[in-house]
């Protein structure tokens, strides 16, 4: 049985030197792109990428973790787990190009928080070139006040009951859709896209087409954690499926793996995204046959998660720096993102493991 412990770091700076010496023992190439920002003790911050970047391989596998920063707690596991397969098995290591982005918000990683060193919602960021870092969905502004108390954290805290009442009021599909579209208004709400072009856009612009090489065929798996069932996972798609994409989705994962929240509305997971990372890609890279999904893990229900969120924001902004309330509100936003549970993390990684060597093999064929 596999034993998750090891993979599983109590910091981010633990996290990337466990991932900086497996790529190492990979035989792969690392390099570290600083972030202006620092971690809590003043250390040093940066996106970490490893892969071997000498393969002239034309299918690619990517896999990032932490671009939703605490998220990598979980994310950075299940990425030094693969690796750790591979070292163990050499023969199952896939014959293509590997590239391993791991922490794409590393200062929330570091930080405990999902947003960045400004805020920003890094899933809400990636705006193509048309749109306008503008507006809030409908709706939002009534909600912001309610997400997000501009005042120190209490111990009575009646957001539950909120929650329950608003939801009984406009239902949660309504809700669900003003908070996962993202909002550009309020900098210090959950949820923001930013006021431009976050620092990880930035970097990914500058450096993404040279990490990708001369592959023609990529697989993209973009790892998250808190949505969702616990302990089970679904590979969403936040951009218009062609037809070849739905079929290599469906033949690759199983028809049932993978929901697409673009031509849905109303029930279940169904919301339009602005500034989605998967949309980017997709975009950017369209002389290229590029697949991408986010691996969604699921933990907590949902208004627990979103509760843990807002306390932690409220914390953050509002709360004393090393405040017992505030490293409270931080590390129950680590345990709702990145359950301490070792059946959930067991769990999520034999699923993860398999899913990403399924990936690799299939987008190897593909591009044979
Ligand atoms: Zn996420």
């Amino acid at each position: 049985m596999l034993s998750a412990a090891p993979f599983f770091a109590e910091t981010y700076s633990a996290a990337r030197e466990r991932f900086r010496a497996l790529a190492q023992c990979l035989q792969w190439q690392t390099e570290a792109v600083p972030i202006a920002a620092r971690g809590p003790a003043g250390e040093e911050l940066s996106i970490d990428v490893a892969g071997n970047f000498d393969s002239n391989a034309s299918a690619c596998l990517v896999v990032s973790s932490g671009l939703h920063g605490v998220e990598a707690f979980f994310g950075s596991a299940l990425q030094c787990a693969v690796m750790q397969q591979w070292i163990d098995h050499p023969d199952a290591a896939p014959g293509l190009r590997c590239v391993f982005l791991h922490a794409l918000n590393p200062y929330g990683f570091a930080w405990l928080r999902r947003a960045d060193a400004a805020n920003i919602d890094l899933n809400r960021n990636f705006l193509l070139e048309h749109e306008a870092y503008r507006g809030s969905p409908p709706g939002y502004a009534e909600l912001d006040r309610f997400l997000n108390p501009q005042w120190p954290p209490h111990h009575w805290d009646a957001f539950m009951l909120q929650a329950a009442t608003r939801i009984a009021r406009v239902g949660l599909p309504a809700l669900k859709n003003a908070i996962a579209g993202g909002q550009f208004e309020f900098s210090r709400g959950l949820f923001y896209g930013g006021a431009a072009a976050s620092q990880t856009k930035v970097i990914l612009e500058q450096h993404f087409n040279r990490w990708l090489g001369a592959s023609r065929s990529v697989m993209h798996i973009d790892l998250h954690s808190g949505l969702g069932k616990w302990g089970s996972h679904k590979l969403l798609c936040d951009y218009p499926l062609t037809e070849l994409q739905r079929q290599r989705l469906a033949d690759w994962f199983g028809a049932d793996a993978f929901e697409s929240n673009v031509a849905r509305d109303g029930q279940g997971v169904a919301y339009a995204t602005r500034g989605g990372f998967g949309q980017w890609c997709i975009a950017s890279q369209r002389e290229r046959d590029y697949l991408f999904a986010y691996a969604e893990f699921g933990a907590y229900n949902i208004l627990r998660t979103i509760a843990g969120l807002r306390a932690e924001n409220q914390a953050h902004f509002w709360g004393k720096p090393n405040h017992p309330g505030t490293l409270r509100a931080k590390a129950r936003l680590k345990e709702l993102l990145c359950p301490a549970s070792p059946d959930w993390r067991r769990s999520v990684l034999e699923q993860g493991i398999a899913l990403v060597t399924k990936a690799a093999a299939a987008v190897a064929r593909a591009a044979a």
